[in-house]
């Protein structure tokens, strides 16, 4: 059964913010938080939002960093209540909605089908955001974004009307939901995915090198990364004072993902590893059991990324400087590029780079804040845009989508939503964002 809490209610904080993973939270004050149960509930959400001349702001898996639900004077419909999954063997489909887990939930329920959906790599990632902005899943160097999976969605749209979008129907609004992110102008209530085989063998090769091997380590990875196997993922990661490469394979078997991951022993520094694993088997258990630990909840975290075309001075400077002790930065290879299909995301080079600095002290948010946006800015010269997933248009804004498919957004933006009942961007001034790289504007 639904509920509306609205300011002032007991519960009122709880439903506010209650579900943002992110314990910096914000002090925007939505007009009232509909907890959804059940499909009914988000078109008579919609209806409810529109008579009250309230935005509508949407929140499924609450991992937003920058908590995109919680926008002043919307109603901020919670799907946290609203989780289904089914599966059609004949198809091999399957039909979630978007609050589902894509780690904790869909993973497990799909392999007891046998089949696999590359979800986002932290298990407690709804499905809802992280496929909207695009989707980083597993393997999206070699399998692609996880929205080139979506077969189909259901949607709300600003009109109120449950519809079907896909290649074929309503296409416009399919092409918008793959990559508009927050920018998205409906409610999706269901999404319908195209599954794979669950892969049969699982190996990874972890290397440890101190982090004064970090050009050399890295001059080299950068090299080479898109030589090897699609097969592969391919991650470096500083934390805690080091750098791991790891090169992660989902292969049919295990000589197979042995074979895939072999080139990674040639690093000219492989001497000076302080921990060596090759080609070891793993699961995706292991896996998120690591992620879990290494984005604790509870912890306040800022986030930044870029897009890379290359290693510069001020990459060095990032990886080996991180501020906290449980801060990261990855360096996560997408080379070789595939070109994409046609839809809003658009915007990728070969290395995704990403910085992630979590602490539990709310003194630190501005000093943190001004040091990554000092450090990110640094790249400029070596950045060709951002990822919607861990960006902050708050704080810091880039290209994010290919001028065209930007101006088809908006497009389709004013035809469907001309009044924008739906938030959009949280951009802090209230503005739409500019969609520009600003040190390249004349
Ligand atoms: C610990 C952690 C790990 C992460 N790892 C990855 C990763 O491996 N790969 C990756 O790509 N990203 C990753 N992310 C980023 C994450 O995918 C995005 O923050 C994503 O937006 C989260 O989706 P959500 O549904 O959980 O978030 P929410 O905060 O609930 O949703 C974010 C926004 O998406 C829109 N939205 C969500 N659901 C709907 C809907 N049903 N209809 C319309 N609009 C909707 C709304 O604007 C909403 O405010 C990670 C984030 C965290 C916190």
């Amino acid at each position: 059964m639904n509920k509306l809490v609205r300011p002032g209610d007991p519960d009122w904080e709880q439903a506010r913010v209650g579900r943002v993973f992110n314990a910096r939270r914000p002090s925007r004050e939505p007009a009232a938080v509909l907890l959804a149960t059940c499909e009914q509930d988000l078109v008579d959400g919609v209806d409810l939002a529109r008579a009250n001349g309230w935005k509508v702001s949407v929140r499924s898996g609450g991992h937003s960093w920058a908590a995109w639900s919680v926008r002043d004077d919307a109603l901020l419909i919670d799907l946290g209540g609203f989780r289904e999954m089914t599966y059609d063997p004949a198809t091999t489909i399957v039909s979630v909605t978007p609050s589902v887990k894509g780690g904790q939930e869909l993973r497990p329920f799909l392999a007891s089908h046998g089949r696999f959906f590359a979800g986002g790599h932290c298990p407690t990632v709804g499905v809802g955001g992280f496929l909207l902005q695009g989707g980083q899943g597993y393997h999206a160097r070699g399998w692609g974004w996880a929205a080139e999976q979506i077969a189909a969605i259901d949607v709300v749209t600003a009109d109120g009307e449950l519809v079907r979008a896909s290649e074929t129907e309503n296409s416009d609004l399919f092409w918008a939901a793959r990559g508009a992110g927050p920018g998205f102008f409906g409610l999706v209530t269901r999404f319908h995915l195209r599954t794979r085989p669950f892969p049969a063998a699982i190996a990874e090769t972890v290397h440890v090198y101190p982090l004064d091997a970090f050009d050399e380590v890295m001059t080299w990875l950068d090299g080479m990364h898109h030589t090897v196997s699609p097969d592969v993922e391919i991650v470096a990661v500083s934390a805690e004072g080091t750098l791991a490469v790891t090169g992660l394979a989902l292969c049919d078997t295990m000589p197979a993902a042995v074979e895939a991951l072999a080139p990674l022993e040639t690093c000219p520094a492989i001497g000076r590893a302080l921990v060596r694993r090759t080609a070891e088997p793993s699961s995706f258990e292991s896996h998120a059991e690591r992620q879990l630990a290494a984005n604790p909840e509870g912890y306040r975290y800022i986030v930044d990324n870029a897009w890379l075309t290359g290693l510069s001075p001020a990459v060095t400077e990032l990886f080996t400087t991180l501020p906290t002790a449980r801060s990261f930065v990855i360096w996560f290879s997408m080379a070789p590029l595939r070109e994409l299909p046609d839809m809003a995301f658009s915007m990728q080079s070969e290395v995704y780079c990403a910085t992630y600095l979590v602490y539990d002290d709310p003194a630190d948010d501005e000093p943190l804040r001004a040091w990554l946006t000092d450090r990110m800015t640094a790249l400029q010269p070596v950045t060709a845009g951002q990822y919607l997933g861990d960006s902050d248009f708050t704080a810091r804004q880039l290209r994010f989508m290919g001028d065209a498919q930007y101006r088809r957004l908006h497009e389709i933006r004013s035809r469907r939503d001309p009044e924008s009942l739906f938030a959009g961007y949280l951009t802090g001034d209230g503005g739409q964002p500019a969609n520009i790289n600003p040190w390249e504007t004349p």
